[in-house]
């Protein structure tokens, strides 16, 4: 093999480089990076072009540029405020120049060489530079006629540091092995591997520093992508399916049923999905779609297909309060479907399991359902509030209840199912993916069938990468008669408008919710300001019906509240988050939100997803005075867009794909070089490669480099991918 391959330089620990010693050690391994390989992909923020040094007496005012010096005298101060002054003046002989920072941890002492870079001024007659960038010249200095690499700092080592760990691990490492075949890397129009490492981090010129990028994102999405590819089909391999009855009489009569005609998109993904679910392989789907796009018949109509095939279906929710109003919600449902099991004597039944003999008795067409989280369970056929955790848990192992709405109190090693066929995991995203394959688990001799649905919107590209190994239905048609929500920013002084638009609104007939602002300390704190603004909005409102909700109410308080709201024996409901998702009220046509700018993107969104679901036009008032600009924007963005993908996209650019990862992609790193949206259609160059690639060679065999690759450079959460 020419060069060392990537795969290699991943077993080589940073203690090998040359001026790498213990203490470096652990703080690059403190920061993720723990071989040269690592190292070598730890890409520079920026470059200073330093390959031209300028003599303070013909250096040009005004514009980037550096110069260097030796430090003539340093000056700290004291300000005002806690503020610290420090300036250092340098000459090079030619002329003199102060610098001057008000960072108090700058380090500069006298009789140093330095460079400093940075726009040059004159002031009172002298030279002067603020806050310049400044090294410290050493005897070889990597600093001087050339383009100056700036790396990110890791684990407390700065850029001159990483700056020379990587140029004294660069040499040893190379040439490195190039792993991509030559035709792909001309058809992709992409530098070789060898180049792209060298010169991302010391180019001759900076525009030579483009194409390296380039490459080694695509090489990052190139990885992430087979390694979904991977698990892709991995998945259709080795699961053993459940053959499931779409022909059945629960679901249609179900459908029969419901009030209105299931839109085009949802008879699509309904019968994408009745595909999957008579196969013989595993469903691994993703139901995605905008807020009141209709995913909760969906959903419904593959839980009754699973029960209706003599299999148990399992909901997971993300909270307890999601879970809860999904199991009202499906209770509802079936309810009017006329699928409610009869009600048991609950006295009779007292601690006895198994209350049916034969769970596949005929009784008609019904489900019977469970709801159990940490704590609550309850069941639709006895009364409400007399189910005892015990027997429930006993239902469910003995199959007398078909139908399960929780949280992950359900992926619990405890908790055992008769025959679970069927799982749908509501918003995925707040789950690691490998909570999805436990519950999975929870099947013994089979795979039952799992549908993911996410309210959320993802931008393409994201959910290119975070659900990259599933197949997607997409809800893109919204029920018929929906006119979008008008959203107005107000300032807090105007509450007056919000009390009359209300008022207004009630007087036509319609009810109003009025959100309570975010407390992050903790809920007990948003409990109080729930109730406060609750008290304010009674004492505003004379003659209006005002009710309060919050998550600390039991959930058969939460019910009651619901239900007033529900049949109108309520004008107003003020409320914390709790109602953000999966409460609705056509009636309802006023969303007021206190202190918008505290709630991130899609909570807005989902909170304004609350009204509009009538016929009757609504408005959203975002109420706030944004102290930062990210809120400012936040506002400005859901002023502009009803549209939940464009929000979406808009959301990762205020936030950055950081912050979005680290929280959700539970088992693949965190990406380092790539940027999904600016890098969108690199990512697809990068898909499309992948999975065609694994199409021809599924175990990647006569690919051993790349695998090792992927597995050197992804970590131990894709080891599995490789098991056999
Ligand atoms: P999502 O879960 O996607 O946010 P829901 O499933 O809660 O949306 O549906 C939103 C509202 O639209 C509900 O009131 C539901 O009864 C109604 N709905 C769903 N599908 C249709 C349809 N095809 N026609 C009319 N109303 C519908
Ligand atoms: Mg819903």
């Amino acid at each position: 093999m020419a060069g060392r391959p990537l795969s290699y330089l991943a077993t080589i620990p940073t203690d090998q480089v040359k001026g790498i010693g213990p203490r470096s050690t652990k703080k690059l391994a403190d920061a993720g990076i723990h071989s040269v390989a690592d190292l070598l992909l730890h890409p520079p923020r920026r470059y200073l072009d330093r390959s031209q040094i300028f003599d303070l007496a013909d250096v040009p005012l005004g514009e980037e540029v550096t110069v260097g010096g030796t430090v003539t005298s340093v000056d700290k101060r004291r300000l005002k405020g806690n503020r610290t002054m420090i300036d250092a003046v340098i000459t090079d002989g030619t002329n003199f120049l102060r610098a001057r920072w008000f960072n108090p941890y700058t380090k500069v002492a006298q009789g140093w060489d330095v460079v400093l870079s940075g726009k040059v001024e004159r002031y009172q007659g002298s030279l002067q530079m603020k806050s310049p960038d400044m090294e410290r010249m050493g005897s070889e200095s990597l600093l001087i006629g050339r383009v100056v690499p700036f790396h990110p700092s890791a684990g407390g080592l700065g850029p001159a540091a990483m700056r020379r760990a990587i140029w004294n691990a660069l040499p040893r490492s190379r040439p490195i092995h190039e792993v991509l075949p030559e035709e792909m890397l001309d058809r992709l129009d992409l530098v070789d591997r060898d180049y792209a490492i060298a010169n991302i981090h010391f180019p001759e010129t900076a525009a030579e520093a483009q194409p390296a990028r380039r490459r080694l994102v695509f090489d990052e999405l190139f990885r992430l992508e087979l390694a979904l590819a991977l698990r892709k089909q991995k998945l259709i391999d080795e699961t053993t399916g459940v053959v499931h009855d779409t022909s059945g009489e629960l679901v249609k009569r179900f459908l029969a049923a419901l009030p209105y005609e299931l839109t085009g998109a949802q008879l699509k993904a309904i019968a994408e999905i009745e595909a999957d679910l008579e196969a013989d392989h595993a469903m691994h789907r993703l139901l995605q779609g905008e807020v009141g796009s209709g995913k909760t018949v969906v959903a419904a109509a593959a839980l009754l297909t699973g029960v209706q095939s003599g299999f148990q279906a399992a909901v997971m929710a993300p909270t307890e309060v999601l879970a809860e109003q999904h199991y009202l919600g499906f209770r509802d449902l079936f309810e009017s479907g006329g699928l409610a099991p009869p009600i048991e004597d609950a006295g009779a039944l007292d601690g006895q399991a198994n209350l049916f003999a034969d769970p596949s008795a005929d009784r008609g067409p019904s489900v019977r359902m469970a709801l159990l989280t940490a704590n609550s369970v309850e069941v639709n056929f006895l009364p409400p509030g007399s189910a005892k955790r015990p027997d429930v848990v006993q239902w469910i192992g003995d199959g007398t209840v078909e139908l399960v709405v929780g949280t992950h109190s359900l992926i619990q090693e405890s908790l055992r199912f008769e025959r679970l066929g069927i799982a749908v995991v509501d918003e995925q995203h707040r789950f690691g993916v490998y909570q999805r394959v436990t519950l999975r688990d929870k099947a013994d001799e089979y795979d039952p069938d799992l549908l993911i649905m996410t309210a959320t919107p993802i931008p393409r590209t994201y959910a290119m990468t975070l659900y990259g190994d599933l197949e997607v239905s997409t809800l893109d048609e919204m029920p018929p008669g929906r006119i979008p929500v008008t959203t107005r920013h107000l300032a807090l002084a105007d509450l007056g408008a919000a009390f009359s638009l209300v008022r207004e609104e009630v007087a036509a007939g319609r009810q109003a919710f009025v959100v309570a602002p975010l407390v992050d300390e903790s809920d007990k704190i948003e409990v109080t300001s729930a109730t406060e603004e609750y008290e304010r909005f009674s004492s505003e409102l004379v003659g209006l019906r005002v009710g309060l909700m919050h998550g600390q109410l039991r959930p058969a308080e939460k019910d009651a509240v619901m239900h007033r709201f529900r049949d109108g024996d309520l004008d107003v409901l003020v409320a914390t988050t709790v109602i953000e998702v999966g409460i609705d009220i056509p009636n309802a046509t006023v969303m007021v939100i206190l202190d918008a700018d505290r709630f991130g993107l899609s909570q807005l969104h989902q909170l304004r997803g609350r009204v509009g679901r009538g016929s009757d036009p609504a408005t959203c008032l975002l109420m706030a005075d944004p102290t930062t600009d990210e809120g400012s924007a936040r506002l400005g963005a859901m002023v502009a867009t009803t549209d939940g993908f464009r929000l979406a996209e808009e959301d990762l650019r205020i936030r950055g794909q950081g912050t979005v990862f680290g929280t959700r992609q539970a088992g693949i790193k965190d990406l380092k070089m790539a940027d999904i949206l600016r890098d969108a259609p690199l990512l697809i160059e990068a898909r499309r490669e992948a999975f065609a690639l694994v199409a021809g060679d599924p175990g990647l065999e006569s690919h051993s480099e790349l695998a090792a690759e992927v597995r050197a450079l992804l970590g131990a959460d894709v080891d599995w991918l490789f098991r056999s």
